[in-house]
């Protein structure tokens, strides 16, 4: 069957084009790939909303448009935050295409930009307005509909966010693993703390167990070491050709202790 692909000014017309077993096309580096192995045929829809191209400030964070690229977050001064996460993504010619949107759906080993949103609490504005945490879109990705924008707040301490990538090839290598922390502290104790990672799970996922280990105590040596050891509790971490499950467990604590011991 050939593929067609529809483009639309906008999200409203693309999601009612979508409606009609289409699937969307964000920035291709992963969908094109499919396309071009055969495994996507029939309608290919895009839009050229200016909305989804848009960085705009709002509150005490940020709402980026589902389309922005990773070469435009890391070109956006506001955006300090991600550079380090959306600069580990792949090469200079995935970032130009890679799309905010199209991290939040990209399979495992992919989601480094998921994750970090993850971690920072992210919502996600769906086409039509309607706004979710990102947690759920996460967990019912193949059902979720089109994404218009996600909403982040700035971490009001730079130094209370913070993100780590292990691949085995630097720089431009998919993860063996990856961690995104968020630390807030409130008179000297940790309160809100997100631990997110890629390569526990199938998809970006939080670990609970190593925020319950840090969750109200001081950041120190010894609550980074308790995490370090709950991290992998009760998550599933797959094998593929990069790591197996077991070692994905066996590293993760190591890796974890590394991130967070830089932002003691
Ligand atoms: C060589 C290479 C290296 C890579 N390295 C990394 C890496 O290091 N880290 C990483 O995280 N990823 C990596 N990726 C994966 C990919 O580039 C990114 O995850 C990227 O963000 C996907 O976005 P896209 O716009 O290209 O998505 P597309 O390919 O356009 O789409 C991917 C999926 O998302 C859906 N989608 C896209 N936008 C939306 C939307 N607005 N609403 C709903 N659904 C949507 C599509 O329908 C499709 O199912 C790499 C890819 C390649 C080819």
């Amino acid at each position: 069957m050939a593929v067609t692909v529809e483009s639309h000014g906008t999200i409203a017309e693309a999601q009612r084009a979508l409606g009609s077993g289409a699937v969307y096309l964000g920035g291709g580096t992963i969908l094109m790939r499919a396309v071009n192995a055969g495994l996507v045929q029939g309608r290919v829809v895009r839009s050229t909303d200016p909305s989804l191209s848009r960085i705009r400030p709002m509150g005490d964070g940020v709402e980026i448009g589902a389309g922005v690229t990773m070469a435009a977050i890391a070109a956006n001064p506001d955006l300090g935050f991600l550079h380090p996460v959306v600069r580990a993504v792949g090469g200079p010619q995935v970032r130009n295409m890679a799309s905010i949107g199209g991290n939040l759906f990209a399979e495992h080993p992919y989601g480094d930009l998921a994750a970090a949103l993850l971690a920072l609490g992210a919502r996600i504005v769906m086409a039509g307005g309607m706004q979710r945490p990102i947690e759920d879109l996460l967990r019912d990705r193949s059902r979720a509909g089109l994404v218009a924008a996600v909403q982040v707040s700035r971490p009001r301490d730079p130094r209370a966010f913070g993100f780590l990538k292990v691949s085995r090839v630097r720089p431009k290598g998919v993860s063996v693993l990856s961690f995104a922390a968020h630390l807030p502290r409130e008179g000297g104790r940790l309160r809100g703390v997100r631990i997110a990672c890629v390569g526990l799970g199938p998809m970006p996922l939080r670990s609970p167990s190593a925020e319950r280990a840090l969750e109200g105590g001081a950041l120190d040596a010894a609550a980074v070491a308790r995490a370090a050891a709950l991290v992998a509790e009760g998550l599933d971490p797959p094998t593929d050709a990069l790591a197996s499950a077991w070692y994905r467990r066996e590293v993760a604590g190591v890796h974890l202790r590394r991130l967070l011991g830089r932002m003691l």
